[in-house]
C-alpha cells in the first residue's frame, strides 16, 4: 500500500516482505518505474527517487517508531551519492542525529553571529613574510567545543545554510581587510567556496555588493575553489569566477591533484592560482614519484602563468625542496596554524 506522505516523501507499507534485500528489491522496480523519463512543455524530466527501509519482526516496536527508522534511513539515503537506497541500522541513527545536532548548532551560531573565523598565514617561501591569509571557518559543537569544518560544511550544504554562512565568513573578512587597508595593503585573504555557491548564479553578484558596502578594493580578496565546481554547470561556475576577476578578486585553485583530471582543467578555469594539496607536500620528501608530480605540477602550472601555494607545510625540508622546484608560496604549520587574526602590529605584511 503507498500513503502519501510529506511534500514529496512517500510511505510503502508492505507487509510479508521476508528479508531486507527483498525490500532493497522492491526499492530498485519502484526507482525504475519513478525514474521513466516524461516529457512537460517541450522539456524532459527524469525524476530521481531516494528510499530509506526499515523492517522490524519485534512486537515492541510501534508503528511511529518503523515509519522514523525508514525516515532517517530516506535522508541518510538522500545524503550519500552512492547510496539511494539505504537500509535503517544504529548507526544511520546516530549519524543523522548528529546532522540534526549540527544543523541546530549551525542556524544558532549564524543567528547570533557566533560563528569563529581562523586565519592561517600563506608565506613567502624565501623571506618567510606573511603575503595573506586563508580564512577558516569554526563552530562550536553542542558541548562547547570547535568543530573543524569538515563535520559542518556538508550539513550546511545539505540544510541549505551554506550561502548564509558564506557571507558571514566573507563579512568578518572584509573587516579586517577594512582594518589593515593602512598598515597591510598587500595583504590577500582568501576565503573558501562551496561548489553548490559557485555553481548557482548570483553569488559573485551579491560578494561585490556585500564588498562595496565595506569599500574594500576586491583586488585584496581571493576566493579558493576545488575542480569539482566543474563537474556540475561549469558554464555557471566559471560565468561567477570570471565576474569576480573582473573586479580584482583572485581565484585560487583548492586541493589540487585530488580531483578529476585536474591538468586538463588547468587550461580551462579562470584562475590565478593553484594550491598543492598538501597530499602531495606530505609525500614530497619521502617518495621519489610524488616528487616528480609535484615538480611537474609547478612548472605546468608556472608555464601558465599561475602562481602555485603549496598546502600542508611542516617541516623545513618541505619547504627548502618546494622553494628549489620554484614554488614560491607556501602554507601549513610550519608557518603558523589557523588562528585570530593577529593584529595589525604583529603583522609582517612587507
Ligand atoms: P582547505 O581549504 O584545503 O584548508 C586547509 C586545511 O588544512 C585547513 O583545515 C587547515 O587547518 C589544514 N592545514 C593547514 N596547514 C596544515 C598542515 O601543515 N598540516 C595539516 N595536517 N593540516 C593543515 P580545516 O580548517 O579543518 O578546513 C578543512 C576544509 O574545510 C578546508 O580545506 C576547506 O575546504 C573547508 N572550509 C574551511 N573553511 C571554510 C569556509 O568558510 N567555507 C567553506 N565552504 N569551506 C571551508
Ligand atoms: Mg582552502
Ligand atoms: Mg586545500
Amino acid at each position: 500500500m503507498c500513503l502519501p506522505g510529506w511534500g514529496d516523501e512517500f510511505v510503502v507499507l508492505c507487509p510479508g516482505v521476508p528479508t531486507p534485500m527483498a525490500a532493497v528489491r522492491l526499492a530498485e522496480r519502484l526507482q525504475a518505474l519513478v525514474s521513466k523519463p516524461w516529457i512537460s512543455q517541450d522539456y524532459s524530466i527524469t525524476p530521481s527517487m531516494s528510499v530509506g527501509i526499515a523492517s522490524t519482526d519485534d512486537p515492541e516496536v510501534t508503528v511511529d517508531e518503523l515509519l522514523r527508522r525508514a525516515d532517517l534511513a530516506m535522508y541518510a539515503a538522500k545524503g550519500s551519492d552512492e547510496r539511494s537506497i539505504t537500509i535503517y541500522d544504529n548507526v544511520i541513527d546516530a549519524q543523522v542525529r548528529r546532522g540534526v545536532l549540527i544543523k541546530r548548532q549551525l542556524q544558532s551560531a549564524i543567528d547570533g553571529d557566533l560563528l569563529k573565523v581562523n586565519f592561517q598565514p600563506i608565506v613567502d617561501l624565501k623571506s618567510r613574510d606573511s603575503i595573506g591569509f586563508e580564512a577558516l571557518v569554526r563552530i562550536r559543537d553542542f558541548e562547547g567545543v570547535w568543530m573543524a569544518p569538515i563535520e559542518f560544511i556538508l550539513v550546511a550544504e545539505s540544510v541549505g545554510l551554506i550561502d548564509q554562512m558564506g557571507d558571514l565568513v566573507l563579512r568578518r573578512c572584509l573587516a579586517v581587510l577594512k582594518l589593515t587597508e593602512n598598515t597591510a595593503p598587500d595583504l590577500v585573504i582568501s576565503i573558501n567556496i562551496s561548489p553548490l555557491q559557485v555553481c548557482r548564479e548570483g553569488l559573485a553578484g551579491r560578494m561585490i555588493a556585500i564588498a562595496e558596502r565595506y569599500e574594500v578594493d576586491l583586488g585584496r580578496l581571493a576566493v579558493e575553489v576545488t575542480e569539482s565546481v566543474l563537474i556540475d554547470r561549469p558554464r555557471t561556475a566559471i560565468n561567477e569566477l570570471n565576474t569576480l576577476r573582473a573586479v580584482g578578486c583572485r581565484v585560487y585553485l583548492d586541493d589540487f591533484g585530488t580531483g578529476y583530471s585536474s591538468m586538463s582543467w588547468l587550461s580551462q578555469l579562470p584562475i590565478d592560482a593553484i594550491k598543492i594539496d598538501r597530499s602531495f607536500t606530505a609525500g614530497l620528501l619521502n617518495h621519489p614519484r610524488r616528487r616528480v608530480v609535484v615538480d611537474s605540477m609547478i612548472r605546468l602550472s608556472l608555464d601558465l602563468g599561475l602562481n602555485v601555494i603549496a598546502e600542508g607545510v611542516e617541516l623545513e625540508a618541505q619547504a627548502e625542496a618546494l622553494l628549489a622546484m620554484g614554488c614560491l608560496r607556501g602554507q601549513g604549520f610550519l608557518f603558523g596554524h589557523p588562528a585570530p587574526f593577529p593584529q595589525p602590529a604583529e603583522l609582517l605584511v612587507p
